[in-house]
Parts: structure tokens; C-alpha cells; sequence
């Protein structure tokens, strides 16, 4: 499908990663969702290539290139699994925190080792008590001469274990009103003393993507690893939540794609009551539903994505792509399970695979109940 917004060189770069892909991790991908994590040396490799982060300036590591870059890394990421999203997270999400509100001290001290692949980043938002209600964090940050002490619980963590560096929302200012205006982001440094994991967490899907808890006791953190103006963190997440939402709705859509191409293989090739699934009449229309839903979408996210580059407000439209893309990607993962008969429930069908992963799409990078509550205030409800 043609993305307008892409250039040759955009194809260029694409074939290349692709063949990267197909020898680097399409045939390990099993494996490491065996061993639930995907080795360091595969993020080095990426960004031996050039494939993490390419959007930072040069004298950081980066390749200096446009966004359109990352679009396609996250597309091809997702093709082979959806457990690789905690790359995408790290190039477009976490980085550009650091790359957007970082001094020049912290951008020079970390942003080359990110785009190398020697440091990998989280970001700590979600507590055990909080998750949609962000501006209601208890996690706490008291500045004590060159520290802040920290202190508090995180969970669900992208590259919990992995991460060398972790942006944490925490509260510096307890009595700030409105709520939000306490919150402040601090990097946290993977030997920080008070810093630990805690459990590394069993999902029902994504089961190389790694996820954990992340404990902070009287963990100090030096002063210099503010990123920005204290007070100001819960606006650096909703400006950097935008992208974060457009990667999801990416990944959701690609997901769509890959599970109506192999859907699409296996009704034609098997054969029930002496003809393929594909000639019955229920399954055309079913695979017509299916690829109307993911044409339409795909012209959507492509206007949207053009958009998103020429630096557009697209805050209504992402939560409207959030939303949608993955309800639909959810709801194309059960039709094409179903059209898989039992072979669908089995575990060496990618299909099973991609209806497991497919769920937690609509509840990360805020859920979709949060998206439409946004769109319903920016509709003027
Ligand atoms: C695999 C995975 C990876 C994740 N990675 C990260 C990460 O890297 N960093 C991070 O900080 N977090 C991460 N999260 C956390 C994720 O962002 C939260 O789970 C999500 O924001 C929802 O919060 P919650 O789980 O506390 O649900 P809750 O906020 O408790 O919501 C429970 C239910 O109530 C609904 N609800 C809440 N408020 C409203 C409302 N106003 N109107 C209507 N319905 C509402 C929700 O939609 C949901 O259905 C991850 C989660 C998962 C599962």
C-alpha cells in the first residue's frame, strides 16, 4: 500500500532493514518469545544499522532524518511481532524526552549511547494504584541539596528489566494545584542507589516484550537528572503522548495487514468438503469486511501520519486512530482465528500469536475509553 508521505530513499531504507529483519530476528523470534526478552544484542545490531533513534541530530548519534524514518522501522518492527513495540518505544517515545527537554549536558551524556543501542530506555508512568488518572501519582521526588530522594512504585513497565535509563513521573510538589502541576520527570540511572526491580511480569501476550515493576526507595537521584522545568512533567506527556498514540495506531494497523495476508493464504490453500475456504460465500464477504476496514484505516493513518510531519495538532485525530484502529485490529484477530478453524488455536499459527498480542493495544498509551473521552471534550461535550 502506497504511504504519500514517503520518498525513495524512504523505499530504499525499508528494503535494507527488511533484509536486516529477515536475518536478525525473523528466525529468532520464537525464541525470544520463549525466553520472554529480546537479547541486548539484537538492540545493538539495530543500532549498529542506524536503526535506533535515526531522527536525532548527528553530533547525538542520530542520523538527522525525518520522522518518516521511524514510521517505517516501527511498520517493519511490527511485521515480524508485535513483542518488538518496546523499540519503538525507546526510539519515539522515551528518547525524544530527552532529545526535546534534555540540557545539552544530559543530551551529550546519553542520547549517543541510545542511538547505539548501549543504553535502553523506559518510561515509569503507571503505578499499582494509578494508571488512566496520571495527574494522581504517589510516587514522590524531595529535593535534598544536590538529590532528589525518590520514592514509590511503578508497574507495567515497557523494558522494565532492560532499561538502563528510565524517565519516572513523580510528584515534587505535593500541594500543587491543579494536581498536575506537581508532577516533574526525573532519569533514572540503572545503578542508582534505592533503585530495583521488582517482578517481571507474565502477560497474556507480547510474551518477549518485557514488562516490569520498578521499585524507588529513598533513591537518590542526582539533581542534574531533572528533565526540564520541575512542574512542568505532565505537560512534556501529553505533547510527547501524541506520537505515542500515533505508534500504537501504527502498529495496530500493520497488525490488521499481516493477520488478513496470512488469512488470506490459508483460506485459499485449505480445503473443506472438496473445495477451498475461500470460495465460500461467508468467508468473502468476511475477508471484504476485513480488508474495507483496514483500507480505510490505512488512508487515515497516512493523512494522519503527513500530518503528524508537518508538525500539525493531531491531537483529536490520534485518539480517534488509537481508538478505532485497534478496536478493529482486535476484532480482525477473531474473525481470522475463526476462519482458521482449529489450526487457529494452535500455537505454531501465527494467527494465535497475533490474537493474543492483539488486546493490550487498546489499553496502553492511554485506553480507548480515555481516547474517546478526550475526543468527546474536544467535540465540545
Ligand atoms: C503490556 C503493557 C505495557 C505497558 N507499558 C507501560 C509503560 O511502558 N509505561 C507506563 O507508564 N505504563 C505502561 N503500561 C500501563 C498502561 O498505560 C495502563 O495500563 C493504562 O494506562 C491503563 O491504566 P490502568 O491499567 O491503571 O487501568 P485503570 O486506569 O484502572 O482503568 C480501568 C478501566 O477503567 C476505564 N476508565 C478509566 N478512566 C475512565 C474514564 N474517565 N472514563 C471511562 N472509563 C475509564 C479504563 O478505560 C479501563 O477500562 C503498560 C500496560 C501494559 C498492559
Amino acid at each position: 500500500m502506497a504511504h504519500p508521505y514517503l520518498t525513495e530513499d524512504h523505499d530504499i531504507f525499508r528494503k535494507s532493514l527488511r533484509k536486516f529483519l529477515e536475518k536478525e530476528a525473523y528466525p529468532f523470534y520464537e525464541k525470544w518469545e520463549e525466553d520472554r526478552m529480546i537479547p541486548r544484542s539484537f538492540w545493538k545490531k539495530m543500532g549498529e544499522q542506524g536503526y535506533l533513534c535515526p531522527d536525532i541530530d548527528e553530533e547525538y548519534g542520530g542520523s538527522g532524518v525525518d520522522w518518516g524514518f521511524s514510521v517505517v522501522i516501527n511498520e517493519e518492527l511490527e511485521r515480524v511481532g508485535s513483542s518488538l513495540i518496546g523499540i519503538g518505544l525507546h526510539n519515539d517515545i522515551v528518547v525524544p524526552y530527552i532529545n526535546s527537554y534534555g540540557t545539552e549536558e544530559q543530551k551529550q551524556k546519553w542520547l549517543p549511547k541510545c542511538a547505539s543501542g548501549e543504553l535502553i530506555t523506559a518510561i515509569a508512568m503507571t503505578e499499582p494504584g494509578t494508571g488512566s488518572d496520571l495527574s494522581n501519582i504517589q510516587t514522590t521526588a524531595k529535593l535534598e541539596g544536590d538529590y532528589y530522594l525518590l520514592n514509590g512504585q511503578k508497574t507495567f513497565i515497557t523494558n522494565g528489566i532492560a532499561a538502563d535509563l528510565v524517565v519516572v513521573a513523580c510528584k515534587t510538589d505535593l500541594h500543587a494545584v491543579p494536581r498536575h502541576k506537581g508532577i516533574s520527570l526525573l532519569v533514572v540511572e540503572r545503578d542508582t542507589p534505592g533503585f530495583s526491580r521488582g517482578r517481571k511480569l507474565h502477560k497474556v501476550g507480547l510474551h518477549a516484550q518485557d514488562t516490569a515493576e520498578l521499585i524507588f526507595e529513598d533513591c537518590k537521584v542526582p539533581k542534574g537528572n531533572l528533565l526540564g522545568v520541575e512542574g512542568k512533567g505532565f505537560r512534556y506527556l501529553m505533547e510527547k503522548l501524541q506520537q505515542e498514540r500515533l505508534i500504537v495506531a501504527i502498529a495496530a494497523q500493520i497488525a490488521s495487514e499481516e493477520m488478513l495476508r496470512i488469512t488470506m493464504d490459508y483460506v485459499k490453500s485449505r480445503d473443506v468438503f472438496g473445495k477451498p475456504v475461500s470460495s465460500f460465500q461467508n468467508t468473502q464477504f468476511k475477508m471484504v469486511e476485513m480488508a474495507t476496514d483496514i483500507e480505510m484505516g490505512r488512508t487515515f493513518l497516512d493523512q494522519l501520519i503527513a500530518d503528524h510531519l508537518q508538525g500539525e495538532n493531531i491531537v483529536t485525530k490520534v485518539s480517534m486512530a488509537k481508538w478505532k484502529l485497534t478496536d478493529t485490529a482486535r476484532r480482525i484477530a477473531t474473525e481470522c482465528m475463526q476462519l482458521h478453524g482449529g489450526y487457529g488455536y494452535m500455537e505454531e499459527y501465527e494467527i494465535a500469536r497475533r490474537y493474543r498480542d492483539i488486546p493490550v493495544a487498546s489499553i496502553y498509551a492511554g485506553t480507548n475509553e480515555i481516547m474517546k473521552t478526550i475526543i468527546a471534550k474536544n467535540l465540545g461535550l
